[in-house]
């Protein structure tokens, strides 16, 4: 992980690679930020930046075996302790399927802006005790008292630590006040005040704000998330939490794709009542939200066009729209009707600022997609 690949932050980028070049690391870092923060990201960077041949001024060189491994988190002096459920008898099956270090480090590729919430999510740990064991304490020292693989840094990252209990945490003071040579312990924490004193004495802060609204909108413009006006309409909401704006933009793709789907269906079926209330809808939206139905719209076409042409990897709906993507391919639009109507709603999204009759332009809308969708009228 780059620092680059951290959207803004620059201030904290450059304290963190500043120490590194002082040779002023302490060995016990405690990267702290609130949720949705780039904390972990953060910390995953500077690991990368310590283990990198070839580091740049700036940055992990990103080309060299040990920037490739830290990519994929499979680094071999590239340790992490994470929460897990504690050790009831009824989970031992359970536990031998997962491995969690493994789903630790596609949660940290995946969702490095993700709280435990997330992580209780991703394994379905619901109803289970998250905990740091003294068993997992014991494993930590025991790593780290081995040598190091690649002869460079050894690095723990405890992801959580407010998750060690007091027998657990007391364990680990012993290591974090004084760590084998060249060990970096990394604690990673949206609850610093959860941590017991005595390991929060022991650490040094590297504090990660959160994103100001400018670093937010600009990181979901340029990865193409969303328009610069919805941009501008999500980062102050989002209050500099990334993991909420990136929410408020599924939500928005969900519930537009259930619209999508709902006015086809009025469109295919020429129910005219059904048509009526959803032009009574959408024109009652903002310029905003129409543009990004219609983006949706146009996505959901893209969609059936790749099902139908079994590309299934390049899709990008969630799988609760692939029935209806699939069927939509299968019953109602073939590759011609497909293009009339991408045709028809990309016209509309240009002409979308200079409509005035947001009510006629949506009803013509709609009955341009039921005569194309109209089953006796297949092209020749
Ligand atoms: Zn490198």
């Amino acid at each position: 992980m780059l620092f680059s690949s951290i959207p803004g932050l620059e201030d904290v980028k450059e304290k963190i690679i500043q120490a590194v070049k002082n040779n002023h690391l302490a060995h016990a870092l405690l990267f702290h930020g609130p949720e949705g923060s780039a904390n972990l990201k953060m910390a995953l960077a500077l690991a990368t930046y310590l283990h990198c041949q070839n580091p740049q001024d700036n940055d992990s060189c990103g080309e060299c075996p040990s920037c490739q491994k830290m990519s994929r988190l499979v680094h071999p002096d590239m340790n992490f302790s994470v929460p897990v459920p504690g050790e009831g008898k009824e989970d031992k099956e359970d536990k031998k399927k997962l491995d969690p270090i493994a789903a630790f480090r596609l949660f940290a590729i995946q969702n490095g802006y993700g709280n435990i919430s997330d992580w209780v999510y991703q394994n379905d740990f619901e109803k289970k005790q998250l905990n740091i064991s003294k068993n997992a304490a014991r494993q930590v020292i025991k790593t780290l008292s081995l040598k190091s693989f690649e002869g460079g840094y050894k690095i723990m990252l405890i992801w959580a630590p407010e998750f060690m209990n007091a027998a657990s945490a007391n364990s680990m003071l012993k290591i974090l006040e004084e760590p084998p040579e060249k060990t970096v312990f990394l604690l990673v924490t949206s609850q610093p005040e959860q941590l017991l004193t005595t390991i929060l004495s022991r650490t040094q802060k590297v504090m990660v704000r959160a994103f100001s609204d400018e670093e937010i909108m600009s990181h979901l413009v340029a990865e193409n998330m969303c328009s610069r006006e919805g941009a501008v309409q999500i980062a102050p909401l989002a209050d500099g939490n990334m993991r909420e704006a990136y929410r408020m933009i599924d939500q928005v793709a969900d519930e537009n794709t259930v619209l999508i789907r709902d006015w086809f269906r009025a469109c295919f079926s020429v129910d005219i009542n059904q048509i009526f209330n959803f032009v009574d809808n959408f024109s009652s939206k903002d310029k905003e939200s129409q543009k990004s139905l219609l983006l949706t719209g146009i996505n959901v076409l893209r969609e059936v066009m790749l099902d139908k042409a079994q590309v299934n990897n390049l899709m990008r709906s969630a799988d609760t729209d692939r029935d209806f993507i699939h069927k939509l391919g299968s019953h109602v639009l073939d590759g011609q009707k497909i293009s009339r109507i991408y045709e028809i709603l990309n016209t509309a999204y240009y002409h979308l600022e200079r409509n005035a009759n947001m009510k006629i332009m949506f009803a013509d809308l709609s009955f341009q997609i039921a005569r194309v969708m109209k089953p006796k009228q297949t092209a020749s």
